[in-house]
């Protein structure tokens, strides 16, 4: 055990991601739930975070001392979505949308804590790799805490929303000719060299943050544990600390039951669906593709706190093509939903593994919708007009395209086309 002070983020005895703990932590859990739900009536800016509405579990730093920096982050909702359910195969099935939050992914729910750790300990430069989403979000929360943000991307292979977002927060943004795990061992060594704290997924401060999406879910649900709990992997950040929150309140015995959790991963870049079906050595991918660049992570380095999680909850891993993913993402789009490609391996994964007969069609699930559909237009353009490739350069079917249609400046004409128009 570490003092919560240290600015370290893997055991310099065995190499290990270190964890935050809490030593003798108890919680009322009748009285605490009553708490956080008057809370939500509260115009105090920290009980409007739908993440430090639950700082009770969050107590690494002591809000009365420490300032959090909050952009009211969280507060996401529950969808319903029948088509998408439809198409999984399912009676029915929820989305969590995490793509509601400031930057538009849930890396904001993590990111609020780790800035708020990062002030807490006087950092004056924060720095990330990332592929996207972390990037936008460390900017923007580095920047409302006013520290100074460092973002280190692989050249090219980034979407324009999130790069956007990085330059708009104000970003010293250095794009290395590398690809992702390389830069993140380059920053690690230049963290270590130089006294930049870290708000990569090695920081163990995001993960509390990733914790309290399922506690604000099981709060959204009456605290009704669901049969299932899907998301996306990419470096496993999400499914650890999901699976630590859980872990935390069945202790404290504010559910009595874990979900199952499904893990979805792009075929491309499927290291730990290859490890949860053979174990043995840990394998990473050398060259992770996929166009989900969200989840494009060769080497997870959150892979062995995941498997922990996956085994414990009697969990599945699956992976998913670039075909499933972008047809998928069409039926997320089509519920007036939408997401990120990352996101919509969730709905991908289960309908395969509703067509597998491991998940139950009347069964009760939330797929977690991980990031907003304006993060990556480019994607969806091409998509609907026919021109997706996979980065192998197959082409992908615009199974449910929506191409824009032109016409002519003629009244008569247009009404005939919407009169045909949604006629089979
Ligand atoms: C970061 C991210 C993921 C992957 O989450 P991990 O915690 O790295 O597994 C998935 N989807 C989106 C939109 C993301 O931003």
């Amino acid at each position: 055990m570490y003092p919560i002070e240290d600015a370290i983020y893997t055991c310099p005895k065995c190499g290990a991601l270190i964890e935050a703990t809490y030593e003798g932590l108890a919680l009322d859990a009748a009285a605490t739930k009553r708490r956080w739900r008057e809370r939500r009536m509260s115009n105090a800016p920290l009980d409007q975070s739908g993440v430090w509405r639950y700082r009770e579990l969050l107590g690494f730093v002591d809000t009365a001392r420490h300032s959090a920096v909050t952009l009211r982050e969280g507060n996401t909702p529950l969808l319903n979505a029948p088509r998408a359910a439809a198409y999984g195969g399912l009676d029915a099935l929820v989305f969590k949308h995490q793509g509601f939050n400031p930057t538009g992914s849930f890396k904001d729910n993590g990111m609020t804590c780790g800035a708020t750790q990062g002030l807490r300990l006087g950092m004056k430069k924060v720095a990330c790799v990332s592929t996207g989403n972390t990037s936008a979000s460390m900017a923007a929360y580095a920047a409302a805490a006013g520290m100074t943000p460092i973002i280190f991307l692989p050249h090219g292979n980034i979407s324009y929303g999130k790069l956007a977002q990085a330059l708009e927060y104000g970003a010293l943004t250095l794009q290395v000719e590398a690809n992702f795990d390389q830069i993140l061992a380059l920053v690690r060594v230049l963290a270590e060299k130089t006294g930049i704290y870290l708000l990569n997924s090695v920081n163990p401060f995001r993960i509390e943050g990733q914790k309290t999406i399922m506690v604000e879910m099981l709060d959204q649900r009456e605290w009704s544990v669901p049969d299932w709990v899907v998301v996306p992997g990419g470096n496993l950040g999400n499914i650890s600390a999901f699976g630590k929150g859980f872990r935390e309140l069945r202790a404290m015995g504010f559910i009595e039951k874990l979900p199952r959790f499904a893990v979805i991963q792009a075929a491309g870049s499927a290291p730990f669906e290859k490890y949860w079906k053979e174990r043995g050595e840990f394998e990473a991918v050398r060259e992770p593709e996929t166009l989900a660049t969200a989840i494009r992570i060769g080497d997870p380095v959150s892979w062995p706190k995941a498997i922990q999680v996956v085994d414990e909850s009697n969990g599945v891993v699956e992976k998913v093509t670039e075909q499933e993913i972008a047809d998928a993402k069409a039926v997320v789009g089509q519920c007036g939903i939408g997401c990120e490609p990352a996101s919509a391996a969730t709905l991908a994964g289960i309908r395969k593994l509703v067509s597998a007969g491991v998940m139950k069609r009347d069964a009760d699930v939330v797929a977690i919708l991980t990031g907003n559909v304006l993060k990556d237009p480019d994607y969806i353009y091409k998509y609907h007009t026919g021109q997706l490739k996979t980065p192998a350069g197959a082409a992908i079917t615009a199974t449910f395209g929506n191409e824009p249609v032109v016409v002519p400046n003629d009244a008569a004409r247009i009404a005939e086309i919407v009169a045909r128009h949604g006629e089979a």
